[in-house]
C-alpha cells in the first residue's frame, strides 16, 4: 500500500474524514520533518509507514471534530517536532493554535515547516510553568492538548492553569491510563479539573492501544499553581 493509502484508509477506519489536499499536506510535513531529522533530533521513528501511524494518525485521534469550532484557541504543550499541533492544524484549519516548547531549535524547525506548508501557527519558546503564571496565557485557551510530555499528575499542573474555566485539557495515554488517572485525582481536584470522557481506540496496523482523556476545567486554578519550573515533575501534587 502506498503512503497516502495507508494514511487515508487508517483514518477512515477511525472515522476521521480528511480531504485529499490535507492528506498531501500531512505527507509533506512528514517529508520535511524526516529531512530536518538528519540534522536535528526530532524523532526516532523514521520509517514512513511507522511515522504515519505513530505520529500523524496518533496525533489526529486526539481531537474530535465535536470539540472544534471556528476560531477556538488551542495550545499544544511540549509540541517537540510539532505533534499533535501541526497535524491538527492541517485537519482543522479553522482553529487558532499555539505551539509551546522549552527547546528553541525544535520551534525553529516548526517555524520553517509551517512557512513551507503555508499554515499559520503561533510559536512560544517557554516552559509551561512560566506560561501558566503569565496573564497573557493563563486561563486563555479553550483546549490545551499534549502528547508524550508527562504523566497525568504532572501534566495536569502544566496544562490546567492555561485552560479557560469550562475549557478542556486533552491527553492521550496507553494501556496504563487508569493508574495514571488514579494518581492524578488529587492534582485535578486542586487545579480545577474533572474527567469528562475517555475515548478508547486502537490504531490499525500498528495495533497501538490509545485512550484519549478529556478533562473539563470546572473551577479556576488557585494562584499558587503552577509551581516553579521543575516542581510539577519533581514533587507532583
Ligand atoms: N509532543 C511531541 C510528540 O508527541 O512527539 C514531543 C514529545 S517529547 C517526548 C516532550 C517535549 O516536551 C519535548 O520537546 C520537551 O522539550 C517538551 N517539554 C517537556 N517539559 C516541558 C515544559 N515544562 N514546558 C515546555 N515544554 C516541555
Amino acid at each position: 500500500m502506498g503512503e497516502k493509502n495507508v494514511l487515508i484508509s487508517t483514518l477512515n477506519q477511525l472515522n476521521i474524514q480528511i480531504k485529499d489536499e490535507q492528506a498531501d499536506a500531512l505527507l509533506s510535513f512528514m517529508d520535511i520533518l524526516l529531512e530536518a531529522n538528519k540534522h536535528i533530533n526530532l524523532t526516532s521513528i523514521t520509517e514512513p509507514e511507522d511515522f504515519i501511524l505513530k505520529h500523524i494518525v496518533d496525533s489526529l485521534i486526539m481531537l474530535s471534530r465535536d470539540y472544534v469550532k471556528e476560531g477556538i484557541k488551542v495550545l499544544d504543550l511540549g509540541t517537540g517536532g510539532g505533534f499533535p499541533g501541526i497535524p491538527l492544524k492541517i485537519l482543522y484549519p479553522e482553529i487558532q493554535i499555539t505551539l509551546v516548547d522549552s527547546v528553541g531549535k525544535k520551534l525553529k524547525f516548526i517555524d520553517d515547516a509551517a512557512r513551507n506548508l503555508g499554515i499559520k501557527v503561533e510559536l512560544v519558546h517557554e516552559r509551561a510553568e512560566n506560561l501558566g503564571k503569565n496573564k497573557k496565557y493563563r486561563e486563555k485557551y479553550d483546549i490545551v492538548i499534549s502528547r508524550a510530555v508527562a504523566n497525568m499528575q504532572t501534566l495536569s499542573e502544566l496544562c490546567l492553569p492555561l485552560v479557560k474555566v469550562d475549557g478542556l485539557m486533552i491527553a492521550s495515554k496507553g494501556p496504563k491510563y487508569n493508574e495514571e488517572l488514579d494518581a492524578a485525582k488529587n492534582a485535578m481536584k486542586i487545579l480545577g479539573g474533572q474527567v469528562k470522557s475517555i475515548e478508547d481506540c486502537t490504531i490499525p496496523i500498528a495495533e497501538l492501544e490509545r485512550h484519549v482523556i478529556v478533562i473539563q476545567k470546572t473551577n479556576a486554578t488557585p494562584a499558587a499553581y503552577p509551581r516553579k519550573p521543575g516542581m510539577p515533575n519533581k514533587n507532583p501534587l
